[in-house]
């Protein structure tokens, strides 16, 4: 499903954030991302996700090597991913509910079918209620799962997370960690990154540790 063949990544400015990693994500798999600020977390997520390119070697995604592949094809291999990025903000200027339509409305799928699926999303995140509401008067918890409910509605096979309980507290990181495991448990593919590998121990999953962008044990 995700595959990477001696992977490095250096910045314009010539600093190395990945250094020649090679590893294998299964279809269905849960994997942790473990590291500490700057270990190159965000990095190798953002090569996943295609919005990054590698330097040297290979990353293929879905049998595609997005190393090669065209500026065209982007856009449909990511319909694949769901994205709970740091940096992925949420519209304050528009309703809970909006905002998880808009990955929809972008692909332009059949308005009714677009907003049965963004309630269905709402729903899982327990955020059903509240989708009139401006995203502002949520909490930070639930607009963590604002955020995830925007990143499955279009029903990605994988799913990256970057630091999604990095501003939580533990408990609301815990549910949060219990809406990944029931993503899991239909099938798709996820990974998560954290600084923190407390919240981690508990789920017997793999963890791929990162320090100055190789892995260590
Ligand atoms: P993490 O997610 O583990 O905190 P990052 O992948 O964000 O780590 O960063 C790894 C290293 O790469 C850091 O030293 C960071 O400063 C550097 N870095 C990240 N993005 C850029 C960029 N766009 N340009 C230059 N250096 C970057
Ligand atoms: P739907 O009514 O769209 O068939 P489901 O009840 O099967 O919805 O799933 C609820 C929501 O779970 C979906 O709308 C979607 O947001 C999310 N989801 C994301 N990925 C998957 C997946 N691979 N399988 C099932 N549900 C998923």
């Amino acid at each position: 499903m995700i595959q990477f063949n001696q992977v490095s990544k250096r910045y314009p400015g010539g600093f190395e954030a990945l250094k020649n990693l090679s590893f294998q994500i299964d279809a269905g798999e849960l994997v942790f991302l473990a590291g500490h600020s700057g270990a190159g977390k965000s990095t190798l997520l953002k090569l996943i996700a295609g919005i990054d390119r590698p330097t040297a070697g290979s990353v293929v995604v879905n049998g595609q090597n997005l190393a090669s592949i065209s500026r065209g094809a982007l856009p449909f291999l990511r319909r694949h991913i769901g994205l709970i990025f740091q940096d992925h903000k949420i519209l304050f200027d528009r309703t809970v509910f909006d905002n998880v339509m808009l990955p929809l409305d972008i692909v332009g799928y059949d308005r009714r079918e677009a907003a049965r699926r963004a309630r269905a999303a709402l729903d899982k995140v327990g955020l059903l209620g509240r989708e009139k509401l401006n995203p502002i008067s949520l909490s930070g918890g639930e607009q963590q799962r604002l955020c995830i409910a925007r990143a499955v509605v279009h029903r990605p096979s994988i799913l990256l997370a970057d630091e999604p309980t990095g501003n939580l507290d533990r408990a609301y990181a815990l549910d949060i960690m219990e809406l990944f495991k029931s993503f899991h448990q239909v099938g798709v593919t996820i990974v998560i990154s954290a600084h923190d590998e407390s919240l981690m121990a508990d789920y017997g999953r793999r963890i791929l540790r990162l320090n100055k962008g190789q892995f260590t044990q």
